[in-house]
């Protein structure tokens, strides 16, 4: 007796689950996927920004390489994000270092989690909207922010915890 090994769909989006973030590939690739928007690499359900030494040295694998775009990519190209920060009260002689700190820190979570990325920084005279596309990272521009600058940092989620709303203020709010 022959059985037919079935092939997955991997057609993800179709399917809908509020528990999880749509964005992260629910099947497990055996080779690995390189992202053409940004360069990182997905190897046994991570994705770094730098291939493991463990794929470099197997030359194997380079037949199983396969392209993609990572969900931080898909995000940018979709505008699905997944937090956001707003600066309220940052002082124009500030604004520069203010902007810095954010790629900066921005630059240090990509390190550890490639996913982490600013999606937009928009700017008027009284506010920004950084958006980010996790949750995480909005929190952790938020209190880097305040950290540097001082200032009070709120945290909102949305109920299925999956879009993460954070408010800096220069000067604390009246409660
Ligand atoms: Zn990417």
């Amino acid at each position: 007796m022959t059985r037919v090994a079935k092939r997955y769909n991997i057609d993800y989006k179709k399917r809908v689950d509020k528990d999880r973030d749509t964005y992260l590939p629910r099947w497990s690739p055996g080779g690995v996927l390189y992202c053409r928007g940004c360069g990182s690499t997905y190897y046994r359900r991570r994705w770094t920004l730098q291939p493991p030494q463990e794929v470099l040295d197997w030359g194997a694998f380079r037949n199983e390489i396969r392209f993609a775009l990572c969900p931080a990519c898909r995000k940018l190209r979709e505008h699905y994000p997944s937090g956001e920060l707003r600066l309220v009260g940052v002082p124009a002689r500030e604004e520069q270092e203010v902007f810095r700190l954010l790629r900066n820190e921005e630059e240090r979570a990509r390190e550890k989690n490639p996913l982490e990325r600013i999606m937009r920084i928009q700017r008027d005279a009284e506010e920004w909207r950084v958006e980010t596309t996790t949750e995480k990272l909005a929190q952790r521009l938020g209190r880097c922010v305040r950290k540097a600058r001082g200032g009070k940092v709120v945290f909102k989620w949305s109920h299925n915890r999956k879009f993460a709303r954070v408010l800096w203020q220069k000067e604390a709010a009246v409660e």
